[in-house]
């Protein structure tokens, strides 16, 4: 399941081929994915410029110069395929990693897919359709009904010790669910929840509100950290998206913690072993040595 860093990075892979460009057709193969799609998709979309990609939480949002904004959500399994040849566009310049990437056939789980003015095609494929499209106004965007209820950006400057420390303040839940909850901090998912509180030293079973305010105020930093490793982790993938089959997104990363149960802390001297426990019905990664 894509996470914020993933999210970003397909962000950061589509925007040199669909920033400034004119959606030429969009086909919009079937009625939904999760929801319906908005009324008139197709229609809506084309001829519409991307006047620039954004994103907010896991959801990317591309801002058209129709005055509206198309909403993008990957859910559990979608996928962004990028086709056709950079290196004879002005593109070229652009793009992180050179490719050529052959338009592909279409498959049975192509549910959308852009057309866009410089000869790209963007793909969206989602087997298992959780994802999302929808598209709303621009200048209430924000009050979208996914969107409205978010917490702050943890890497954007709203996310600060004193907010932290007030979400925190008497909630008994253990830290692992106050940092997955979305009105908290937006866009935390298990994986770098795990791998934020072992850098902090912190037990996720620990209940929030029995935190110091030392640990509270070191755990920003901490997570901002770690999500920027595998935002950068993610950028070298688009580097090396010559390789790929056009699929943006999903990349290499190592965990401290993550996927690791009964295998060695890496901690220097510490004898610990990685123990997996699940709360509220997701695995968290802890050392029971190091996390208190
Ligand atoms: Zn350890």
């Amino acid at each position: 399941m894509p996470e914020l860093p993933e999210v970003e990075t397909v962000r950061r892979g589509l925007s040199p081929v669909m920033e400034g460009a004119v959606i030429a057709r969009a086909d919009v193969n079937r009625p939904d994915l999760r929801w319906p799609f908005p009324a008139r998709m197709a229609e809506r979309l084309t001829g519409a410029r991307i006047r620039q990609l954004r994103r907010r939480s896991k959801y990317i949002l591309a801002d058209l110069d129709t005055g509206e904004t198309l909403l993008i959500h990957l859910g559990m399994s979608g996928r962004m395929l990028i086709s056709g040849d950079s290196t004879d566009t002005e593109m070229a310049a652009k793009m992180p990693g050179r490719f050529v990437h052959a338009h592909p056939a279409p498959e049975k789980h192509d549910h959308v897919v852009f057309h866009m003015d410089n000869g790209t095609r963007i793909t969206f494929n989602d087997p298992r359709r959780f994802g999302a499209m929808d598209l709303m106004e621009t200048a209430t965007a924000e009050s979208h009904k996914l969107l409205a209820v978010l917490g702050p950006e943890p890497l954007g400057n709203d996310f600060h010790e004193e907010h932290l420390a007030g979400a925190f303040h008497k909630r008994m839940m253990p830290v692992k669910s106050a940092l997955l909850d979305q009105k908290i901090v937006s866009g935390l998912g298990n994986i770098y929840v795990c791998e934020a509180l072992f850098r902090a030293g912190i037990s996720p079973s620990r209940r929030a509100g029995r935190i110091s305010a030392q640990r509270v105020a070191a755990l920003v930093p901490i997570i901002r950290q770690v999500l920027s490793e595998a935002i950068d982790a993610g950028g070298s993938s688009l580097r090396d998206f010559r390789q790929a089959d056009g699929e943006l997104g999903y990349f290499q990363h190592t965990f401290d913690v993550y996927g690791r149960e009964g295998a060695p802390c890496r901690t220097n001297g510490c004898r610990g072993v990685i123990r997996r426990i699940v709360q509220s019905g997701r695995s968290s990664f802890y050392c029971a040595q190091c996390q208190r």
